[in-house]
């Protein structure tokens, strides 16, 4: 199955294919056709199954055409900067391909939040963030989550792990209640059972 199938915009499919990926792996080609209907997913993915580009290309597809003011619309949390930095490099990369790209921020804990407060002037349409400096970031209103149409919880299973819980529900309630929800994890525990149960709406269940 050709990513030109899965239901992307042309525009897509050549940033995809000049970010140097020819065919989906076995996740994009489940993930991205009901992401795109805009159905909520739990996916249980491992790292390296190229789950990042699962939620990653219907994202950008989602917040085109660019808009100004530019508006929060699409929130991935994660529970580590590593993979934070991994999934803004991809984002990135593939909106170097594409007309107009949406302006993309990664906030993480560790580091000063001064540059991210910068970085956030004039609005993000896409942010990567961890739970904790996220909050920070609305507490020091440089960040509103009323628009937020897609939440991504990627590696829910170490979002938890990691105590991000308290976090979680804070975020949670600041979120608009209509939106889409993705949830991708290596493992489903009862906890993250319990999360994706109290998040996720009918959502469509990929194992690869
Ligand atoms: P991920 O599971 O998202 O961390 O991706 C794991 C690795 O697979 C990364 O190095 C990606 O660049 C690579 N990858 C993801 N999707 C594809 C694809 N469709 N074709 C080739 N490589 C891919």
């Amino acid at each position: 199955m050709p990513f030109a199938r899965l239901g992307l915009s042309p525009a897509l499919v050549h940033a995809v294919r000049e970010h140097g990926f020819t065919a989906p792996t076995p996740i994009q080609a489940a993930a991205i056709p009901v992401i795109l209907q805009g159905r909520d997913v739990r996916a249980q993915a491992q790292t390296g199954s190229g789950k990042t580009a699962a939620f990653a290309l219907p994202l950008l597809q989602a917040v085109r055409p660019a808009e100004k003011p530019r508006r929060l619309r699409a929130l991935v949390l994660v529970p580590t900067r590593e993979l934070a930095a991994q999934v803004g490099e991809v984002l990135r990369d593939v909106c170097e391909h594409i007309a107009e790209p949406p302006k993309v921020v990664v906030a993480v804990g560790g580091v000063s939040i001064n540059p991210q407060m910068l970085r956030l002037r004039g609005g993000a349409d896409i942010v990567i963030a961890t739970p904790g400096r996220l909050l920070d970031l609305v507490d020091h209103n440089a960040l509103k989550l009323a628009d937020v149409a897609t939440l991504v919880l990627d590696e829910a299973d170490r979002l938890l792990d990691l105590g991000f819980v308290d976090e979680l529900d804070r975020i949670l309630a600041l979120l608009p209640p209509q939106r889409q929800n993705l949830c991708f994890s290596a493992t489903f525990p009862p906890a993250v059972q319990k999360l994706t149960d109290a998040l996720l709406r009918d959502p469509a269940r990929i194992e690869i």
